[in-house]
């Protein structure tokens, strides 16, 4: 079986029971950066075998991955921080495993965005997740589309991009609210809202740091309509 893990995106403490439990029993994990998830497996005395499996892992380490789980070994891949997959490796094992008829098990757990979402206070029923976005070729005419898109947008962005994006944001998206989530679950977490220039002005007192969530209003969002439906609980 090839177990899909979840792991912190900062706190140590946020991993599930199970996903413990299946790190200690599986035959092999597949981390994205050994070193990295290292720090982990210490913490928790979890000593399974580690390899690397990363974006440019190669075809042979792949073959390497399938074989054992063909051979009915059980194998848990994991990111340096969150969901695999999700703007992390991943995608590309998970596909030749279920191609091979290999049974694929998710243990959920924390996302960088979902846990941004949850706390941001914008409308989360209906939300467009962006990954990072593209750097140079298509971002505008993202950015241009996205002017039109009536959902809460998410993204990630690193802290060297982070005035640049909010300085485009302000020119395509002057009426809209954001929050950008900063360093979730560690020490220095903080929520931030307000217009883009707003953001703008703030971000560029000293130079940020760690790790970034942007969200960003919809279109025309009607707050009222929203809230009721989101405190209700049901969607709409
Ligand atoms: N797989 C991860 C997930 O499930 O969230 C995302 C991996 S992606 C390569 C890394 C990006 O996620 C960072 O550049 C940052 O934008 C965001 N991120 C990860 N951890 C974060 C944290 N603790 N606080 C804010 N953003 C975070």
């Amino acid at each position: 079986m090839l177990y899909i893990i979840a792991t912190p995106i900062g706190n140590l403490e946020d991993i599930t029971l199970r996903a413990l439990r299946t790190l200690r029993e599986v035959d092999l994990i597949a981390a994205e950066d050994t070193r990295n998830s290292g720090v982990l497996l210490k913490k928790y005395e979890i000593k399974t075998r580690l390899t690397s499996f990363h974006a440019f892992s190669d075809q042979r380490k792949l073959d390497e991955i399938i074989g054992m789980l063909k051979e009915g070994k059980n194998v848990a891949l994991i990111s340096d921080a969150g969901t695999p997959g999700i703007s992390d490796p991943g995608f590309v094992l998970i596909r030749a495993a279920r191609a091979a008829g290999i049974k694929v098990v998710p243990i959920p757990g924390p996302s960088a965005f979902l846990t941004a979402l949850s706390a941001s206070g914008l409308p989360i029923n209906h939300f467009l997740y962006l990954g990072f976005l593209p750097m140079k070729k298509g971002r505008q005419t993202m950015l241009r589309a996205l002017q039109e898109e009536q959902n809460t947008v998410v993204f990630y962005e690193s802290p060297h991009r982070i005035v640049k994006t909010l300085g485009e944001l302000a020119e395509y998206f002057p009426e809209r609210k954001l929050v950008i989530a900063r360093e979730l679950t560690k020490i220095f977490e903080e929520f931030v809202e307000g217009s883009a220039a707003e953001l703008l002005t703030y971000f560029s007192q000293k130079t940020p740091k760690g790790e970034f969530v942007v969200i960003m209003d919809g279109k025309d969002v009607k707050a009222e309509r929203h809230g009721r439906a989101e405190g209700a609980g049901f969607d709409e």
